[in-house]
């Protein structure tokens, strides 16, 4: 097992639905420690720039207005294999293929509105952890 560092996005139908709580203990619970945390309102540049990589993609606009239709808590997440152990954590996007006990399984409102965002692989975790953190901004 790797100490890894992944990013983590509470999406705003849980912001909005006073989960943020709820979200980080299954985190917590999950052996994953929060070495960053703000809670931000996104603007559109940012939210299309953190998505490009879906801009071909038919959901791209509604995802972008999703995510600046609240607030959002942006952190980072450390652990072993944290990339993947998040994921688990979260479960599957689809919220009615996620696993029981899972975030999306149990908060998740959508396939879009599916309460996290969580990296995808350590290269991608890295680039994600940088959009929004200075590296003084995460304490170990
Ligand atoms: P994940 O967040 O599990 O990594 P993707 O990277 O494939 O999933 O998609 C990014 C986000 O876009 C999803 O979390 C979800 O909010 C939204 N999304 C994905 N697929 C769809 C879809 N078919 N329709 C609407 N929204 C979607
Ligand atoms: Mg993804």
């Amino acid at each position: 097992m790797t100490q890894e560092r992944t990013l983590s996005i509470i999406k705003p139908d849980a912001t909005r639905r006073n989960l943020i709580g709820k979200i980080i203990t299954k985190f917590e619970d999950g052996g994953l420690k929060i070495v960053a945390q703000k809670k931000i309102q996104l603007t559109q540049k940012l939210a299309e720039d953190f998505y490009a990589v879906h801009k071909d993609r038919p959901f791209y606009s509604d995802l972008v207005n999703f995510m600046i239709s609240g607030p959002v808590v942006v952190q980072v997440l450390e652990g072993d294999d944290a990339v993947i152990r998040n994921r688990e954590i979260m479960g599957a996007t689809n919220p009615a293929e996620a696993a029981d006990g899972t975030i999306r399984k149990e908060f998740a409102e959508s396939l879009e509105a599916n309460s996290v965002h969580g990296s995808d692989s350590l290269d991608n975790a890295k680039i994600e952890i940088e959009f929004f953190f200075d590296k003084n901004e995460i304490v170990g």
